[in-house]
């Protein structure tokens, strides 16, 4: 139902338009930037997920919103052509990309916006839907000592392709996700008509297109609420046997005021096991400290839980200061006391963290591997038997990366977005980040995580898929649930040939 793998190569209308129909329309179409077609392979028609490959008709380097207005519109002019942003192209499943149809390479704008505003006293900056948020923080941070407030885990991410799904990481519990922390965007619609929007302006848009799967429009360019940077982070790490224990504390921490709790809280599920990656090593955070298994109770089951939090300070913070403010939140929580891991890192430095795994990952080969990932979002109401099955029992021997999960508030995200969330104001995210060798063992792993939904679906369990995949329109109005008629509308007005994010598999292009 969810994950279908397979190369979708397939003999499409690309292959029957010959390259020079390309360079007519390349002509007609006037742009300032570049237009390729013509045996394209490369990353037009790949994505981080490796389980699709499909064959654009062209892929167009923009110089900016009008070449990527005027790519849309052709493509409105013809019976058939369809229009992919492509962000930094981070899917799993083939969503940023368009079969025998124009992928746009956004990445070709990121210089096209950044700039700061402070209005009514609010920092914000204006920044390309193309930039990558490292790009943004690095920045924001060296010119001005402000950034974003809410983040993902990695930051090779497009901004266009975070606020169309939603973008989460551990100060979600405070801010929201990166969809609750912009308040306007440039948008080009399905009818290639550029459009500002706001929570005023144009909102159905604006709402719309934020966690809109790229459905509605193209976000060019996006107003990111910001904040003072602080200089340090303390980074811990603690470790749990009981899951209710795990979930009580984090729980706890996320719905305390700000100043009262960490400014980050995270967790993560690992093997009772020395595995390199999925067991005990994964733990600490420092190469020199060391994980003594001998602190696990005897008691303890498969798996173990990791809370992760960080607190933010500055320089002129007195270490004994950050020390009496740690202490004072840890002595709250029920970890293994000898569990403990802790690292003082620079503010960058601890947001792009997972730039350091990608470094070594490179090194090793394993970076581009398959991963067939599976995210959701899982109501507290759900999560205790969640944890008793998939990680426990299913799940107990790793996934071969990170196994996520930690606590999010419902009243911090906009219910007039598009993203769709389980009942109950505290739902858990669930990540199961998947690097496994190309082979028979990917088709295995997707065969696992559709085992897992239909688990769920069985034990009538509160969830939604987060970066959701669906091959059928029965199960995109199933996703959607009480939202499928509003999402429906707002494609109909902004985008009613369905020529947009054709990846997304939730509509067909119509005349
Ligand atoms: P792409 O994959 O290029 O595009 C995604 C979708 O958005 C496509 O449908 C595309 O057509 C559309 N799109 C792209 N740009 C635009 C635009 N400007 N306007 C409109 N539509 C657009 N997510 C989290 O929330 N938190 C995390 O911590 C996190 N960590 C990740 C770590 C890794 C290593 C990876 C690979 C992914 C992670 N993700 C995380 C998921 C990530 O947010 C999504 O995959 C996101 O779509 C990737 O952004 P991208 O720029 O590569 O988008």
């Amino acid at each position: 139902m969810i994950v279908c793998l397979g190369r979708i190569v397939q003999d499409t209308d690309a292959d029957s338009i010959p390259d020079d129909d390309v360079s007519t329309l390349s002509e007609s179409l006037d742009l300032q930037g570049t237009i390729e077609s013509g045996g394209i392979t490369g990353v037009a028609g790949k994505d981080f997920g490796g389980l699709y490959s499909v064959k654009p008709l062209a892929l167009i380097k923009p110089s900016g919103t009008e070449d990527i207005a005027r790519v849309v519109k052709a493509a409105s002019q013809t019976s058939h052509l369809t229009v992919a942003a492509r962000g930094n192209g981070h899917s799993i499943n083939g969503q940023a990309m368009a079969d025998g149809g124009f992928v746009i390479d956004m990445r070709s704008t990121e210089e096209n916006h950044f700039k700061p505003l402070t209005i009514d006293g609010s920092h914000y900056i204006d920044v390309s839907g193309g930039a990558l948020w490292e790009d943004v923080l690095r920045r924001c941070v060296s010119m001005f000592r402000l950034a974003p407030r809410s983040w993902t885990d990695y930051l090779s991410l497009t901004v266009g392709g975070t606020l169309s799904n939603a973008g989460v990481s551990g100060q979600a519990f405070r801010f929201g996700p990166q969809t609750s922390n912009v308040t306007e965007l440039e948008v080009v619609t399905g009818k290639g008509e550029i459009t500002v929007c706001s929570a005023t302006q144009n909102s159905e848009l604006f709402f719309g297109a934020l966690g809109g799967l790229g459905q509605l429009g193209i976000i060019t360019r996006a107003r990111v609420k910001l904040q003072p940077a602080p200089d340090m982070v303390r980074w811990l790490r603690v470790v749990y046997t009981e899951f209710e224990e795990f979930t009580r504390d984090a729980e706890f921490l996320v719905t305390q005021e700000e100043g009262e709790s960490f400014d980050y809280v995270e967790g993560f599920v690992f093997s009772n096991s020395d595995d390199p990656i999925n067991g005990w090593p994964s733990v600490p955070l420092d190469p020199d400290h060391e994980f003594n298994p001998a602190y696990i109770p005897q008691t303890a089951s498969s798996v173990l839980y990791c809370l992760e939090v960080a607190l933010h300070y500055r320089n002129s913070d007195r270490p004994s200061t950050v020390d009496t403010a740690v202490s004072r939140l840890l002595e709250r929580l029920g970890f293994i006391q000898r569990l403990k891991f802790q690292l003082n890192v620079s503010y960058v430095e601890f947001l792009l963290r997972v730039k350091q795994v990608e470094e070594h990952a490179k090194a090793n080969g394993n970076w581009d591997s398959p991963h067939p990932w599976l995210n959701i979002f899982i109501s507290k109401s759900s999560i205790v038997d969640f944890d008793r099955t998939v990680f426990r029992k299913m799940l107990k021997d790793g996934v071969g990366g990170p196994m996520l999960i930690y606590p999010l508030l419902r009243s911090k995200w906009d219910s007039r977005t598009s993203v769709v969330l389980p009942e109950g104001e505290i739902f858990y995210i669930v990540a199961l980040l998947r690097f496994v060798p190309k082979g028979p063992t990917v088709e295995k792993l997707v065969a696992q995580n559709h085992e897992i939904i239909k688990w769920c679906n069985k034990e009538g369990l509160d969830f939604k898929l987060y970066l959701p995949h669906y091959q059928s329109k029965e199960d995109w109005k199933r996703h959607f649930g009480n939202q499928w008629t509003r999402f429906v509308e707002r494609k109909t007005s902004f985008d009613p040939m369905a020529i947009l994010a054709p990846g997304q598999k939730i509509f067909k292009r119509t005349h």
